[in-house]
């Protein structure tokens, strides 16, 4: 059985934190980062979690990517519905990532920049591809990695749950070995924390979610900073 460590906080910047996370046992991983004006997006990712939380466990074990998929499905409808209904919910949505672990395999639905590392043989390699458009410019070789760290428009989505009727959810499967380290995150610990200061952490701390939410907040905590570490 794996060991779970997970934070969330609101940062030193934002009023609210329109961050979502969820463990539920035993080894599936949820982080959704909501946008949307009055607190529309706390709404958005509390949505997320929500309906993920009631469809997935009625499937039994493993959930297959397809599964993971269907459940973030199933919230881009909801929140489409309550955004239809509410005027202060218009243009809500949220970023969705989630992981399960089943014996030595893992699967994965992904939509926006929110992320999953994993930590093997002390390297740190990001799992998840962003829906960026300055990963997109990345992407086509027109901006560098460091360049986008820093790009003043990171933050805008290509792809957001609960925006459009048809989202395009990212899935796959791989094999997982004793030894690994995965970590899901929101951008709020990736704008402020890089790869490097994040391995160490991950290799070293006993408390690997709460000392990387600290991280975040000493290099400036400018958003909401979400974290799940799963030690295999
Ligand atoms: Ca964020």
């Amino acid at each position: 059985m794996s060991k779970v460590y997970q934070a969330t906080h609101v940062g030193k910047v934002r009023k609210n934190n329109e961050d979502a996370l969820i463990f539920i046992e035993p080894e599936t991983f949820v982080v959704a980062d909501g946008m949307g004006g009055q607190a529309a997006g706390e709404v958005a990712s509390k949505m997320l979690i929500d309906t993920v939380k009631n469809f997935l466990p009625t499937i039994p074990e493993p959930l297959h990517e397809d599964i993971l998929k269907k459940a973030i499905l199933k919230s881009n409808a909801a929140i489409l519905r309550a955004a239809n209904e509410n005027p202060n919910y218009r243009g809500m949505g949220t970023t969705a990532t989630i992981l399960h672990i089943y014996k030595d395999r893992a699967y994965y639905a992904h939509v926006g920049d929110s992320r999953i590392y994993r930590l093997k043989n002390k390297i740190l390699e990001q799992i998840t591809q962003d829906h960026s458009y300055v990963e997109d410019l990345v992407r086509r070789g027109e901006l560098t990695a460091d360049e986008a760290r820093l790009h003043p428009m990171k933050n805008i989505l290509t792809q957001a749950v609960g925006a459009v009727e048809n989202i395009s959810v990212d899935t796959a499967s791989f094999s997982v070995h004793a030894g690994e380290i995965f970590l899901l995150c929101t951008d709020g610990l990736t704008n402020m924390v890089d790869d490097n200061e994040i391995a160490k952490i991950l290799l070293t701390s006993e408390n690997p979610a709460e000392t990387l939410v600290q991280a975040a907040l000493d290099n400036g905590g400018a958003d909401n900073i979400s974290v799940i570490v799963v030690k295999v």
